[in-house]
């Protein structure tokens, strides 16, 4: 089982620095795998991490976790917050876990003689006890375990912009399977050049048979 150093060790051979963000990422990823009561890092899809903001955090909670976004082992939802929910996939057991209100001013206390604030965090969290460094508490998902990590190979089609949707993220609308940038409004606007291309294709693709109810059994040859 790899140490805390080794696994600081890992994050920030990332970034080529190590700061105190991903020292906490590092040390929640070691107190899941106490509070879960399984070994981690793992490199199985046994743990899903919810981390709610990317970065050095992220990395640190990579380091330790294993899990990983190429592994669909990782997801990011972005409050802002410097706080993870870690699943076990197979019970269904999920701890969320923050910094405790009052982790940086006790930083300074595991770090006596360190050069100024970023320090004595770089130090302190490395030190504190995890009761002195975290809050956490046991949470249920509100979306089941099972519909986020998804059907693997479920593909669809949308039948308004012509893209292919997989991992099941396709919305019904009205019997019409859609992508949620079609359904719910995307994240890009596109220009009216581009717009007026991808209608004239999913034109043309509407007037071939077999395409119409969303489902596509043989995209891409595969
Ligand atoms: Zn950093
Ligand atoms: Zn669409």
């Amino acid at each position: 089982m790899p140490t805390v150093d080794d696994l600081l060790r890992a994050s920030a051979a990332l970034h080529q620095h190590l700061c105190p963000k991903q020292v906490l990422g590092v040390r929640m990823g070691l107190l899941a795998a106490d509070l879960l009561g399984l070994s981690l890092p793992r490199a199985d899809k046994r743990v899903l991490t919810i981390v709610e903001t990317d970065g050095c955090f992220a990395d640190g909670v990579s380091a330790s976790t294993g899990c990983s976004v190429g592994h669909r082992t990782l997801r990011v939802i972005d409050y802002g917050k410097v706080a993870a929910t870690f699943v076990d996939v197979e019970t269904g057991q999920a701890v969320r876990i923050a910094p405790h209100p009052e982790a940086r001013q006790r930083a300074s206390h595991y770090a006596q003689g360190a050069r100024g604030h970023w320090q004595a965090y770089l130090e302190g969290y490395q030190r504190m006890p995890f009761d002195q460094l975290f809050s956490w508490r046991e949470v249920f998902l509100v979306e089941d375990v099972r519909a986020i990590i998804s059907t693997a190979a479920a593909r669809a089609i949308c039948t308004c912009c012509g893209e292919e949707i997989i991992n099941e993220r396709e919305v019904i609308r009205n019997g019409r399977a859609l992508c949620r940038a079609c359904a719910e409004g995307a994240y890009y606007r596109e220009t009216e050049r581009e717009a007026l291309a991808v209608r004239q294709l999913v034109q043309r693709s509407k007037r071939r048979p077999g395409r119409q109810d969303g489902t596509l059994k043989d995209s891409f040859g595969e």
